[in-house]
């Protein structure tokens, strides 16, 4: 990398003046001005490099600037940048084609959208429509989404200022066996008493009320929960009970991420819609969209689906998914993650558990890992409070610090960290990522009560 910190202040400065964040208080936020990206690694101006545990939010699952992709994309934006969704264009047929061919069951109709937010709001219109019902169940600890239906569904704090009551939304826990709503000691337990308690609440809000049921496969932002053996499986068989259409959302856990095309691979099953975005195609492009099962698409096979978009099946963006799902092909890029994520990132990442006292649980699947942080290892406190800002969140400001110190963007959510880097990084990369942690866990130590 090279350095030009006058062009990074300029990068900054800008920034500042006009560019509106996320999620964030104006005020309040130091964003870095990156100066390039290449691979697992990201520079600034002042040419320090770090390597990148988040992919991004989660998305570059082949790293950045992969030279096939980004001449795909050339290739693509010289002959046909655009052209309008009610048309058949190569890259749009060819991408449908490509996902439809990956995701599980019937799922082969492909509704493209723009990212995973517009993804959810048109999976929860299908099934509202197909069924001609009008509630959706979703689970705290969760998000699908920014966008006003989406983030009603989400189970996080980032609902709260735009809840709105009559999104039809009900909320129920899903299996979390560390800090059980079900008082289980084991996984068994766990799933029997929160299948037991989703159909119980079934009951209660009254089955034909009820048009969707959406999951995370395995919930990512909320914790990396992956579910126990039999529970997605019992969804199924509830949603098949009572007719209730099962969403499952593979934004975050979908294309290669737990070392699976799809994390519904891992488990079995297959539900009647399945949103995903994200790693489509590296987020290079945006791009989203919802596979759809024969018997939903067959609702809207005489009858005018109401719903749509300029930009459903961008062909830049479908380009990017082409190229980016060949490259993860040809590469073995879900193998990679399969494999490193066992014999390298499972390991390493249990090898520090046992030497930091802020460890407080080690779970995950492939290239999705969660670090849950706590003050004491006994009673599971964890080392900041749910939703905790400012000096209340100061021991994993002072962990994200030490990672950033030593050479790592962390991904940092609450008291976790995960540890989520490109699926295709290499092993000498994830130890390198592995000994960052352990350095910054040092720090993260220093707030336990150990
Ligand atoms: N669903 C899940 C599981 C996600 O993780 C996300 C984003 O992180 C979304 C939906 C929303 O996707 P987007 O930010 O592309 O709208």
């Amino acid at each position: 990398p090279q350095t030009d910190p006058r062009a990074g202040a300029a990068v900054k400065a800008a920034d500042r003046a006009h560019v509106f964040h996320s999620w964030s208080a104006q005020d309040l936020i130091d964003p870095l001005a990156v100066a390039g990206a290449e691979g697992s690694y990201f520079w600034d101006y002042e040419g320090k490099r770090y390597l990148d545990l988040t992919s991004g939010l989660v998305y570059t699952n082949i790293g950045y600037q992969h030279p096939k992709v980004v001449a795909a994309i050339q290739e693509q934006a010289a002959r046909l940048t655009t052209f309008a969704p009610a048309f058949a264009v190569e890259s749009r047929s060819e991408a449908a084609r490509l996902i439809a061919e990956r995701t599980p069951g019937d799922l082969d109709k492909i509704f493209f959208t723009n990212g995973g937010a517009d993804a959810v709001e048109h999976a929860i219109r299908m099934a509202r429509l197909h069924t001609g019902r009008p509630k959706v169940l979703s689970a705290y600890r969760s998000y699908h989404g920014g966008t006003q239906q989406a983030v009603n569904l989400t189970g996080d704090p980032r609902r709260w200022p735009s809840d709105s009551g009559s999104a039809g939304v009900v909320r129920f826990w899903a299996p979390y066996l560390y800090r059980s709503r079900f008082y289980a000691e084991t996984e068994e337990q766990e799933c029997a008493r929160a299948l037991e308690h989703l159909e119980t609440t079934i009951a209660f809000e009254g089955p034909a009320t009820i048009a969707a049921i959406i999951l995370e496969t395995v919930p990512g932002t909320a914790g990396i929960m992956v579910p126990p053996p039999g529970y997605l499986a019992g969804v199924r068989e509830i949603c098949d009970k009572y007719g209730i259409v099962f969403v499952l959302d593979e934004v975050m856990a979908g294309f290669g991420r737990t070392g699976e095309w799809f994390a519904a691979d891992l488990f079995g099953v297959v539900p009647d819609l399945m949103t995903f975005a994200k790693g489509v195609n590296s987020g290079y492009v945006p791009l989203g969209g919802v596979a759809i099962s024969g018997a939903i698409a067959e609702t809207f096979g005489k009858r005018a689906y109401p719903g749509g978009l300029t930009y459903s099946g961008h062909p830049l963006a479908c380009a990017a998914a082409v190229a980016t799902i060949n490259v993860m092909a040809e590469e073995g890029v879900v193998e990679n993650a399969r494999n490193l994520g066992a014999s390298v990132v499972e390991p390493g990442l249990r090898e520090l558990a046992e030497r930091h006292p802020s460890v407080g649980e080690v779970r995950g699947v492939g290239m999705f890992w969660a670090l849950e942080l706590v003050k004491n290892r006994e009673t599971r406190e964890p080392l900041v409070p749910y939703n905790a800002s400012g000096e209340a969140n100061a021991p994993m400001a002072a962990f994200a610090a030490a990672a950033k110190q030593a050479g790592v963007w962390p991904f940092v959510n609450m008291n976790r960290t995960h540890f989520v880097p490109p699926l295709n990084t290499g092993e000498a990369e994830l130890k390198e990522g592995l000994a960052a942690l352990d350095a910054a866990l040092t720090a993260a130590d220093a707030h336990t009560e150990g």
